[in-house]
């Protein structure tokens, strides 16, 4: 390098530094400019040897993190100089006392949360997701961390041009996988967005310059539209002396793209391209009213779709956004999307929590929604055993949802991710009454724990003290609470049959004179082809092991007991396997001595729920009716119309499940029906009614009757099936 470039470089740094002073002057206080003067020096001297791998000089990297800290996300001194130091404990010889010295323990702990959740990031490994935990634990200490580091990734990723193809997917991966959900859940909106596009271009660069090279195509065309739209609007806002700003705002990429491959549309069939964003400038008394008086002007031009009515005023979202969409019939026949807010609340929409902490940093302000969720957060960190990627499984869960609201009995309004069901509300309202609940009732309505809620459902809990959590509750509830409650419950479940399990095993061993040790267990666990000595105690303990063949390790050889395989031939015995293995039945209402599945429906005198002694009643014209034993009519219908009445009774549970049938085709061979068996009764724990096999020269073709409670289920059961060795085709027919 010449000397001229090392000048220009140094004037480069000295005028990137400036324009940082420049904005960040507005909330400069007392010493802070000199405090951000000497964490700036430290960087540069800390990192004074170190190039980026454009070859420019590494200080161009705290200085830039630290620029988006303060004029994209709207943070102050500490996130400043929290951002230029970001690199120094991890990348060179400095420690962490050497910045709480001179800056202080607040400082000094941001600086340290940063540090701890760098290190190692391979995607998908169990590293990662530890690394996850840690940098949620930290942020539950200062959110400054997790807002410095994504203000870090945005520079990682703007500048990623410079890094080999391989860490340009790892980095993008992590970005779209972790990064990009969390910055939607703090409010970041246009760091969100600009993350989803930089993932875009990395991941699919042709599909990326596709997109861009047609939004700059259609530009002229959609401003002309623009224009025409707006044009009354903007004139009655004047006429109401309205201070105002309105624009079209185009889509993100990623989000045109994303629609695109969804609806498997070409760009061009992509019609809401852009939205229509009206933004006041009121105070804050007149906001609320002001953004309803717009609108009633918008909707007098053009009229609205009332599905598509959108109040995040009156009630925000979770991470702060607050705006009134509407979506409305342009002249020319073409729905276009509305957005009325207040510049306050726009500026919430763009830059987030952070810029709306800096509204409420001196109020004691009630809980906001950032801060429940924090708290939410914390609360699974904090439970140990949750193994770290369950845990971002979980979370990821709950942040790429859609919110709706729903009601308790009295009124009190919760917010939930979009699918959440009743029993995802139940969790919400208490553990307890999440882990007893066995239905709910929604409008007045009663609906198994499975039902999805919808925005406005009122919805009451019911339980019994009889129920326990079991392993499908957790296909049907998506909230982290949920999961992890429940998944905390079976694993105690499972330890405590383990428990009576052991009592056994070591009884059994004592009567063949045997004691346990690492060599006799290897011995059982090879036997009965187990992986643990806990699955092992376990299945013991739950009777579907006979301990009796415990006492026969003595003749056991070195390898895995036989498999129980049958010939297709054998289909009398793999019946009667199905019906043991079937054994605990579903929530299933059985009607009549043969205790068939007939339809019926439940009386409203008595509102029966599943678990509850019932019985039929034959109406006269409205078919058959379900009652409570205990009904205050039951009496009556009981000794007077005794012909009437049928048994019924619910097999043990509360979930709702239907018949339907499958066909399986494929190449026969031995071992092949315990497959299908295996899958069907064990694996998914889905009933059978009736099963049918024929074998014919090596074609194996069988017809299975069974209850499903849904088709999404159908769906995972039959591809499970579909794996199977052999299986080429299985398909779903109606049972008549
Ligand atoms: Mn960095």
């Amino acid at each position: 390098m010449t000397e001229i470039e090392i000048e220009q470089e140094k004037k480069e740094i000295l005028r990137q530094y400036r324009k940082l002073l420049r904005h960040a002057k507005p909330f400069l206080q007392g010493d802070d400019a000199k405090l951000i003067k000497r964490a700036f020096n430290m960087s540069q001297e800390a990192h004074k040897n170190m190039r980026r791998r454009s070859g420019e000089p590494y200080i161009f990297h705290p200085l830039a993190v630290a620029q988006i800290c303060v004029e994209e996300i709207g943070l102050g001194t500490t996130s400043i100089i929290a951002a230029l130091l970001h690199d120094v404990v991890e990348d060179t010889e400095m420690e962490i006392e050497d910045i709480e010295r001179p800056f202080g323990k607040k400082i000094a702990r941001i600086i340290d949360g940063l540090t701890k959740i760098s290190g190692v990031f391979d995607y998908g490994t169990s590293q990662q997701a530890e690394n996850f935990r840690k940098m949620l634990l930290t942020l539950s200490d200062d959110v400054r961390v997790i807002l410095v580091k994504l203000a870090d990734r945005l520079h990682n990723m703007r500048t990623l041009d410079s890094m080999p193809k391989n860490k340009q997917l790892k980095v993008s991966s992590e970005t779209i996988y972790l990064y990009a959900p969390l910055a939607h859940r703090l409010g970041l909106y246009a760091i969100k967005s600009e993350l989803e596009d930089l993932f875009l271009k990395y991941r699919e660069p042709e599909k990326y310059i596709e997109i861009v090279r047609k939004i700059n195509a259609t530009k002229a065309p959609r401003d002309r539209f623009v224009r025409n739209f707006i044009s009354p609007i903007q004139k009655e806002l004047n006429k109401h002396n309205f201070k105002f700003n309105i624009k079209g705002r185009p889509k993100s990429i990623y989000s045109i793209w994303n629609k695109m491959t969804k609806q498997e549309i070409p760009f061009e069939k992509v019609y809401d391209l852009f939205a229509i964003r009206i933004i006041l400038d009121l105070p804050p008394e007149l906001e609320k009213a002001g953004c309803w008086q717009v609108y009633s002007i918008v909707t007098d031009y053009y009229q609205p779709n009332p599905d598509r009515l959108r109040d995040w005023i009156s009630t925000p979202k979770s991470n702060g956004y607050e705006s009134l969409h509407t979506t409305v019939m342009s002249k020319t026949g073409t729905w276009v999307e509305v957005q009325i807010r207040n510049k306050r609340m726009d500026e919430i929409a763009e830059k987030g929590y952070a810029a709306h902490w800096k509204y409420k940093e001196n109020e004691n302000s009630s809980e906001s929604g950032l801060e429940a969720w924090i708290g939410r957060v914390r609360e699974i960190l904090e439970r140990e055993n949750a193994s770290a990627i369950e845990f971002v499984d979980d979370f990821k869960h709950s942040l790429f949802n859609e919110e709706i609201f729903v009601f308790t009995p009295k009124g009190e309004l919760k917010k939930l991710p979009g699918d959440a069901t009743a029993l995802d509300f139940a969790f919400e309202i208490h553990s307890e009454v999440g882990a007893k609940c066995i239905g709910a009732k929604v409008n007045q309505k009663l609906v198994p724990i499975n039902y999805k809620l919808k925005t406005g459902d009122q919805v009451e809990i019911l339980t019994s003290n009889k129920q326990r959590p079991n392993e499908g509750w957790l296909s049907f509830v998506i909230t982290s609470k949920a999961l992890t409650r429940i998944k905390d419950e079976l694993k105690e479940q499972k330890k405590s049959a383990a428990l009576d399990g052991k009592e056994i095993v070591l009884r059994k061993l004592k009567q063949a004179k045997l004691e346990m040790n690492s060599e006799i267990m290897d011995k059982l666990l090879g036997y009965f082809n187990l992986k643990s000595a806990l699955d092992f105690y376990y299945l013991v303990g739950k009777g579907k092991i006979d301990p009796k063949e415990i006492k026969k390790i003595k003749n056991f050889e070195d390898k895995p007991r036989k498999q129980a395989s049958q010939n297709v031939s054998d289909i009398e015995s793999f019946q009667r396997k199905i019906k043991t293995a079937t054994g605990e039945k579903r929530d299933q209402l059985l009607i009549g001595e043969d205790m068939d599945i007939v339809p019926y429906s439940l009386a409203p005198c008595c509102n029966p729920i599943p678990g509850d002694a019932v019985f039929g009643f034959v109406a006269t014209h409205e078919g058959l009716k379900i009652h409570r034993i205990n009904c205050p009519n039951a009496t009556e219908l009981l000794s007077r119309h005794g012909n009437r009445v049928v048994k019924a009774k619910w097999t043990s549970q509360t979930e709702v499940s239907f018949l339907t049938g499958l066909k399986i085709k494929g190449t026969d061979r031995v071992g092949m029906m315990n497959d299908v068996t295996r899958i069907i009764s064990n694996e998914l724990k889905v009933n059978m009614r009736s099963i049918s096999i024929e074998s014919d020269n090596g074609i194996f073709d069988g017809s299975i009757q069974l209850y499903v409670n849904d088709t999404k289920h159908l769906a995972t059961l039959t591809k499970k099936l579909e794996n199977i060795e052999g299986v080429e085709e299985v398909a779903r027919f109606d049972v008549s």
